[in-house]
């Protein structure tokens, strides 16, 4: 008996050595300033694809078949914008850098090509559109509007053998879909001339029927082209007794070179659900991550359930504007979502 487990564990460790020989290591992290940035410079041995994620105060950089490497070297500067720099093995095949900062930043993370280097750029989060979307709540809360109608989603029948087939993952959720503006309210338009508030509803929509074929109940605070107020959204989200609430918007700003993903929460019970939701979008469209953001806006502030505001791409930028008037786009974010919501409530079950 006794040979027996000797021999599995010499063949175990053999296996152990020979599955970790194909990894890639971190050998360096070298953390310096120029020109107004900060930089970090990632070496590994070998081709491996760093992946950032940006969640309010900590940049996380994974990268997949990765280990660190025994003798890894860190090198710190003092630094107005990175308080520290650490690496962890988030599990066995993937290695990860955290990044804790002292403010609101922007990034950037090239794979250099051929080499085997990250290079992560930070500098000063280029803003105006959390102040933007701030001043669109605070009048629209004020303002009247006609009473909501909320409306519970209910799809086309579809036929049975299709019903039949799908796995409904989300039975018993309850769902809140927020389509922004609406009405005399058109939010901000996009290069190509359709209003925020059509794309946010055609993402609702959609969003709604593939959460409804999994089981969810889904409501949507507008079905329609119709201003709803603020208030009476989250009065309704509170009494409806949803277990999540989602507000769908598109972005815009003053400067038309910025763009790429945004989420916002406020409520510290809704933390781990925006972190959800926001991976689930960075990774899914693709596009620059500009963070995770606790901001204290009008409808994730006074909603009682897990809710978050998300903001998939920018209307003033002109390539964002163009995905977000396509169709493939959206359908992109609608599966997006769907993905953070089976990823929540599964990371939920007990
Ligand atoms: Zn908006």
């Amino acid at each position: 008996m006794r040979k027996y487990l000797l021999l599995i564990s010499a063949v175990y460790c053999l296996l152990s050595t020979v599955s970790y020989a194909d990894l890639a290591t971190i050998d360096r992290l070298d953390h310096m300033r120029d020109r107004g940035y900060d930089y970090l410079d990632i070496y590994t041995s070998g081709w491996t694809t760093g992946r950032g994620l940006l969640l309010e105060n900590k940049l996380y950089i994974d990268f997949p078949e990765t280990r660190l490497a025994k003798n890894l070297t860190v090198k710190h500067k003092p630094s107005k914008r990175v308080l520290n720099i650490q690496a962890t093995q988030k599990n066995a095949r993937t290695a990860r850098v955290i990044i804790t900062l002292k403010r609101e930043i922007d990034y950037d993370l090239v794979n250099v090509f051929g080499r085997g280097k990250a290079v992560v750029e930070i500098g000063d989060r280029a803003d105006g559109a959390t102040a933007k979307q701030f001043a669109w709540e605070s009048a629209n809360a004020r303002k009247r509007a006609s009473p909501l109608k909320p409306r519970k989603f209910t799809p086309a029948p579809s036929p049975p053998a299709e019903k039949v087939s799908q796995p409904r993952s989300l039975q018993g959720r309850t769902v809140i879909l927020d389509p922004g503006h609406g009405g005399d309210d058109p939010g901000a338009s996009s290069c190509d001339g359709q209003p925020e508030k059509k794309l946010t509803l055609a993402t609702a929509q959609e969003t709604a029927e593939l959460l409804r074929a999994a089981g969810a109940t889904v409501y949507l605070t507008r079905d329609e082209d119709r201003r709803s107020n603020l208030s009476d959204v989250v009065e309704f989200a509170n009494r409806s007794r949803a277990d999540i609430f989602l507000s769908i918007h598109y972005n815009s700003t003053y400067n038309r070179g910025i763009a790429g993903t945004e989420s916002y929460y406020y409520n510290p019970g809704s933390r781990q659900f925006a972190e959800k939701m926001h991976e689930a979008l960075v990774r899914g469209l693709d596009r620059k991550d500009r963070g995770l953001h606790r901001v204290k806006f009008y409808t994730v502030n006074h909603t009682r359930m897990p809710a978050v505001l998300l903001e998939p791409a920018y209307l003033s930028n002109g390539d964002e504007s163009s995905l977000a008037n396509s169709a493939a786009f959206r359908s992109k974010v609608a599966a997006s979502i769907m993905k953070g919501v089976k990823n929540y409530f599964g990371s939920n079950t007990d």
